[in-house]
């Protein structure tokens, strides 16, 4: 996904193995980004465009007339099953493919809204009614749609607007003699639930998960660092030849305290993991996708996206982000999608990138790049050629000569700052040389398809900025965009979310953390790795915030794992993922460690003594590990009661997904013993029966009985996978849940009647709350176990 599709990667790859030697080498041993695109842009010939075009329309990223009927009565069907959700995400799609003032159009927003308003979402579905209108919703259907508004607006005890929305319906419904007698008993009759409904109705509550996003975004950083913006005064930016740039805490750092909170400079939007339809039967596609359902700007949830005009494939979660989007990159995106989707996610952000930086700071990134050009024929190494550009554009300003002498930290501007704009992610480290020739190859032939789109679709303005002589504007741009796709590489960080699946009654559900998108955040790239490190990362939209996870000394570094973490890796696998990925061998702490002790079995995989309870140690035969004890037992035997185990326990999950928790309860609790008698309290199946137990007595409203045994799960995964890991933080949350629930149904049951007992459940209740706070940021943290960041100068 980040790299292009399969077909182009073997289409290219071929191309090189035929290519004559000559020209292997000339790519091969080109010193300069500058030399490798343009050697390559000469290469790609027309049929290679073609072939690329081919596979770009398998994508269906523009809006096809016929779509929209397709998707709606598609929509409809999921309606009349009563999957409201299902049924949003296809008049969503309806939506994207109608134009704007169409019957189409008006017709799937209407429908939406009337999903929206079964899934609770009220907020949602007046803005669908709404569109539905200004696109020209047909008056015959009016009056069921006002219904819906005034019960919404009833339901969000806005009265005022409900009562104004109920009289202009009987109003219009006395003007309309064309009502058939039981279509007006109809509406009579919901016209007058609605207007008890409207006296009854109290203030509504804050639900939980809004209550709680809303205290998390108002998280600031404690004292602003004049260095590095970005960061707090807690930590200083160092630099040094063998880790390169670094953060170091300047004081002693308390776990938890917020370090870096940053905004993408850019990112894009996963498309999700699916194949191009060129693969499937229909022609339109009903699968729901991350782009269905976050906004391709802010990568904020919702359910009610507005598509753009121009396309079927960017949806925004409102206006506002689809005329910033509009201005700042997708009005050249726009007509290039299906292209984009075809050479990944890399390609996208390059592009991206040189977009959001013309607006930015155009004439200076063009002056940066032509010096790199009009060094190509001196063979530079690329070393010296940034600093070069560096110079090149301190010396700007003649009076600033003097300073060339000592360059700043690379990526800071002259005064030293180091921001997150374009001129740091123009310093981030491309590695050329550690890429294979094939692979750079593949990006530059990538990049130059991308520049002859951009150029018949006159998308690049030329700026009079360019000397003469300093090839065209063209390949400045296309030698920008392959230095940011081979920085990605090592650069991007995946911006991930939770997910959470399992059905709605289901009142602990479960969760995944999803890659959501790609980003490139300059000041989280500073940061070097560590297998065990001391901080933790976590996304609010497209904003990351970077946390200590533990107590960090002054004077000790930052670090941020890139993947590869000791808890869920052995040494051997982390360290070939860390050389394959970012180029170098790792030393820190828990890989001094492991070399050092030997090595034991994980605790969470140990078996224990039947007899004494002590760990059993050993390969194929396990002795008792207490001295004491003379207990023995093969491996083989306690592999096949644990395989016994587990398929028992998978029969007490089945009883659960069918809504038998007793039956589940009971089976679980005979495995329970069954595994005292031989697993370590902290193995793995020991903390997930606990975790199904919780969810059995959460069905049966058990929330004490509930909350003891995700006590008892947090246990375990916290021996796993450590205090500050995202495995707690979603055991945390699911606590959080159970006892917001809990107090929940407490409050449902025991009305307080008094101000006395009022009191008595506000105070637990705002203890859980802290709870649930710290279970979400917790949870929140992380990042995706493929492709995190990496910071520079190693
Ligand atoms: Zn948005
Ligand atoms: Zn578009
Ligand atoms: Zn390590
Ligand atoms: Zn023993």
């Amino acid at each position: 996904m980040d790299l292009p599709v399969d077909e182009w990667k073997s289409y290219v790859f071929q191309k090189w193995s035929l290519l004559p030697k000559s020209t292997q080498v000339t790519i091969s041993t080109a010193e300069t980004l500058s030399d490798i695109f343009l050697h390559s842009s000469l290469l790609l010939q027309p049929e290679d465009e073609m072939f690329l075009q081919n596979l770009s329309r398998g994508y269906l990223v523009e809006k096809d007339p016929n779509a929209p009927l397709f998707y709606r009565e598609e929509g409809n069907k999921k309606f009349q099953q009563k999957d409201y959700m299902g049924a949003t995400v296809l008049y969503s799609k309806g939506i994207s493919h109608s134009r704007p003032h169409t019957a189409d159009i008006s017709l799937c927003y209407a429908n939406r809204s009337a999903a929206l308003f079964h899934l609770g979402q009220h907020e949602m579905c007046l803005k669908d009614i709404m569109s539905a209108q200004m696109h020209g919703y047909p008056e015959r259907l009016q009056p069921k749609m006002m219904l819906r508004k005034a019960e919404c607006l009833v339901t969000l005890g806005r009265r005022q607007e409900a009562s104004q929305t109920i009289s202009d319906l009987e109003s219009s419904f006395a003007a309309k003699p064309t009502l058939t007698a039981a279509q007006f008993q109809i509406l009579q009759t919901n016209l007058c639930r609605l207007k008890m409904k409207a006296q009854e109705k109290e203030s509504l509550t804050e639900t939980f998960p809004a209550a709680l996003t809303k205290a998390l975004e108002d998280m600031d950083l404690k004292g602003e660092n004049g260095q590095v913006p970005s960061a707090s005064s807690s930590v200083s930016l160092r630099t040094d030849p063998l880790r390169g740039r670094y953060l170091v805490a300047t004081k002693d750092i308390l776990p938890g305290e917020l370090l870096v909170k940053e905004d993408a400079f850019v990112s894009v939007l996963h498309p999700g993991e699916m194949p191009p339809l060129c693969h499937l039967e229909s022609k339109w596609d009903t699968r729901v996708t991350n782009g269905d359902l976050y906004c391709h700007r802010c990568l904020d949830h919702t359910l009610a996206t507005v598509p753009c005009d121009g396309c079927s494939y960017a949806k925004y979660c409102s206006h506002d982000c689809m005329q910033q989007a509009w201005d700042l990159y997708h009005s050249v995106e726009c007509s290039l999608g299906g292209l984009l989707l075809t050479l990944g996610v890399f390609c996208h952000i390059a592009l991206r990138s040189t977009l959001v930086a013309r607006f930015e700071d155009a004439s200076k990134v063009i002056r940066k790049l032509c010096g790199e050009i009009r060094n190509r024929d001196t063979c530079s190494p690329e070393r010296e050629t940034l600093v070069q550009t560096l110079t090149c554009d301190l010396g700007g300003e003649s009076e600033n000569k003097g300073k060339m002498l000592e360059p700043p930290v690379p990526g800071c501007d002259l005064n030293g700052k180091y921001e997150s704009n374009y001129n740091a992610v123009f310093h981030l480290l491309p590695h050329t040389g550690n890429h294979s020739p094939e692979h750079r190859f593949l990006c530059a032939l990538s990049v130059s398809a991308l520049c002859r789109r951009l150029e018949a679709a006159g998308c690049y303005k030329p700026a009079a900025a360019v000397p003469p002589g300093s090839g065209s504007e063209l390949d400045v741009w296309g030698v920008a965009m392959l230095k940011h796709v081979l920085q990605l590489h090592c650069n991007a960080q995946a911006i991930t979310t939770i997910q959470h699946t399992g059905s709605k009654e289901n009142s602990v559900t479960n969760s995944r953390q999803v890659r959501l998108a790609t980003g490139i955040f300059p000041v989280i790239s500073l940061l070097n790795h560590s297998c065990s490190p001391n901080t933790s990362v976590s996304f609010i939209s497209t904003v990351a915030t970077v946390r200590a996870s533990q107590q960090i000394g002054k004077g000790q570094e930052i670090l941020h794992c890139y993947g590869p973490h000791q808890s869920r890796m052995r040494a051997a696998e982390r360290q070939q993922k860390l050389r394959s990925q970012y180029f170098f061998d790792c030393s820190c702490a828990a890989c001094q460690n492991e070399k050092h002790s030997a090595a034991t079995g994980p605790r969470w995989e140990a078996f224990c003594c039947r007899s004494c309870g002590a760990l059993m140690q050993g390969d194929d035969v396990l002795i008792c590990g207490s001295t004491s004890c003379t207990e023995s037992v093969s491996r083989d035997h306690l592999i096949s009661r644990l395989q016994d185990l587990q398929q028992q326990v998978g029969m007490a999950r089945k009883l659960l997904r069918n809504d038998k928790p007793e039956g589940a309860i009971q089976l679980l609790l005979g495995c329970q013993r069954d595994a005292q008698s031989f697993l370590s309290g902290e193995h793995s199946l020991v903390g997930e029966m606990e975790d199904d137990l919780a969810q059995a007595y959460a069905a049966l409203g058990d929330w004490q009985k509930s909350a003891t045994h995700l006590q008892k799960s947090l246990q375990v995964v916290e021996v796993r996978h450590g205090p500050s890991s995202v495995e707690m933080g979603h055991e945390l949350f699911k606590l959080a849940q159970l006892f917001f629930n809990g107090s929940r149904a407490l409050g449902s049951t025991l009305k307080p009647r008094g101000p006395h007992l009022g009191q008595k459940q506000g105070r637990p209740h705002l203890r859980q709350l802290g709870i649930a706070l710290h279970a979400i940021r917790m949870f929140q943290q992380d990042t995706d176990k493929s492709i995190p960041t990496r910071p520079l100068f190693l």
